[in-house]
This record gives C-alpha cells, structure tokens and sequence, in this order.
C-alpha cells in the first residue's frame, strides 16, 4: 500500500543511475491488482454456477446410459448416449480444474501450514495413477518415508495427482513410471519419471500455460483439461517450491519439484512405517 494513499498499490524498483547513483521508480499497480481479482472472482463463480446444471444432466445422462444398455427403447441411442456422458464428464472435469485454478490463483497467501505426511499423499495418488493405468504400466517406487512437508493438503495433492496422472496420459502401454521422494542438498525432491512420449524442446517453457497443450487430440482423448500444469505451477509457487522439466521427445520425460529446506519436516518413525 502506498503510504500517501493506502488505497492504492504500488510497485517499486530502484535501478543504477549514473556512476554513484540510483533510481528509485514507483508504478502504481492497483488497477490492475483489482482487474485481476475481479477475473479470478468471475472465473470461480462462473465455475461454481456451472456445476450444478451440469451435476443434473450428468445423473439423467447416467440413467439413460443404464436403460440403453438394454433392449428396450433406448437401444438404438446407445452411441449418441454414451457419446454425450463422456463430454459432460469432460466438461465437469474441465470446470472443477477452472476452479481449482482460480482458487489456488487467490489463496496463494493464505495456504493452511499444516505438517502433511508427503509420502502418505504420494501412495494415494499413485493409486488413482494405477486405476488410470489399469494395469498397463510398471510402477517403480523410491520414497524416503521420513519425509514431510509444512504447507497445505489441497495443494500438494494436486501436484502429485496431476504429475503422476500426466505420466499416465502422456506413456503407452507398457511403459514405466518412475516414482522419487527423497532428500538433497537444496531441499526435498518430487520426481515423476515416465518412459512416454516426450515433449519437444521448444513447447518446455510454455507447458504451465493455461491450456497449452503439444498435441491437442491427444490431451483430450486422454481426458486431459489443458490445465494440469498450470495447477501445479500454482500450487508450487505457493510452497515456494520450483518446477524442473526434462523430456526427450520418444524416449521419456521427468518432471522434478525442489521444495525449499525449510518446509521440511521429519516425519515419526511409526506414522512412516504405517505410510509405507
Ligand atoms: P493436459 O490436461 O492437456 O494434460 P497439462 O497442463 O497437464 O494439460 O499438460 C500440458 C501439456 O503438456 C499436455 O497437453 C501434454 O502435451 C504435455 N505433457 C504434460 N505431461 C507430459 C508427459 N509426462 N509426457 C509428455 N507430455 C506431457
């Protein structure tokens, strides 16, 4: 807040002036702080009224999918039916992730700090991986089970889910998946390692776009929004913690998250063993 007027914002940088001089420039930010509120308050409530109309069609949706299975009327409706769950099931997806989104995008300053047993939170994402997978891909595991982390639920969950469900989506059938969690000289590691299609070089820096996607088609046969990534950037920047990304494309690509020392927690022998 500016001290000569508290209801405005500004943005300061002091740049070198001269020999022995500095610059000191104030911006005055408070339009467009409050132009950006507005559209993450617009994108959430749009998200939120979205959902339930969608919530109805999807249940009768549901029904007539059931009564078309059958012989009777709704026979011939079988494809259509099945046709129009599977974009209403996208759409929900799509809608939840927006609000995801624009949740994360406002509470980034109020994150709970709760102690989060990490290595619980890994298995159970690397459960709904494997139902993703349904059986076509090896997993390989290497989590150190000590390790925890000071942050909020919500966030770290969405990292895992969507990494390792990334992993999934983006490697054929009867690749590998290979997943970290261990301690190093800057802080603890999450990697998600896959032996899947790989991601050419110049896409890397745009990948945590809102809906950037290499290869369209692909992205939404495999069920994917478009926003996975810019999820995980999000909540990353919340932990204060950072993305790195590796790919070949046909070989593999690895996705690594350095969480910074000070979020790290020791996690009881007993709750560890019980995680494993
Ligand atoms: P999507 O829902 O399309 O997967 P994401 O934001 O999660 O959206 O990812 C953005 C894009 O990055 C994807 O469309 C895909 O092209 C690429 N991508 C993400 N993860 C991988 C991966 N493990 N292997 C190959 N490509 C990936």
């Amino acid at each position: 807040p500016s001290p000569i007027n508290p209801a405005k914002t500004l943005s300061l940088r002091i740049v070198p002036y001269g020999n022995h001089q500095r610059l000191l420039i104030a911006r005055d930010v408070s339009e467009r702080l409050l132009l950006d509120a507005a559209r993450r308050d617009f994108v959430a409530n749009a998200s939120h009224e979205l959902r339930t109309p969608l919530t109805v069609l999807r249940g009768y949706l549901d029904l007539m999918e059931a009564e078309a299975k059958g012989d009777g009327t709704l026979a011939p409706w079988r494809s259509p039916i099945d046709e129009m769950r599977q974009q209403a099931v996208r759409m929900e997806n799509l809608i939840n992730d927006m609000l995801k989104l624009a949740r994360l995008e406002s509470a980034r300053a109020q994150m709970r700090q709760d102690p989060l047993d990490a290595p619980a939170l890994i298995q159970r994402a690397v459960e709904d991986a494997r139902q993703l997978s349904r059986g076509q891909h090896r997993f390989e595991l290497d989590i150190d089970p000590r390790l925890g982390l000071t942050g909020g639920e919500t966030q770290l969950q969405s990292i895992f889910v969507n990494l390792i469900g990334n992993a999934v989506r983006y490697t054929p059938p009867g690749g590998a998946i290979r997943v970290r969690w261990h301690e190093s000289a800057e802080g603890v590691r999450f990697s998600v390692a896959d032996t899947g299609i790989g991601i050419p070089q110049k896409d890397i820096p745009r990948l945590t776009e809102r809906f950037y996607r290499v290869d369209v088609g692909r992205s939404q046969a495999s069920g994917g929004t478009g926003l996975g990534l810019s999820i995980v950037k999000h909540a990353l920047e919340a932990f204060d913690a950072r993305l790195e990304i590796e790919s070949e494309v046909g070989v593999g690509s690895t996705f690594c998250c350095v969480f910074p020392p000070q979020r790290t927690l020791r996690l009881p022998a007993v709750a560890a063993a019980a995680s494993n």
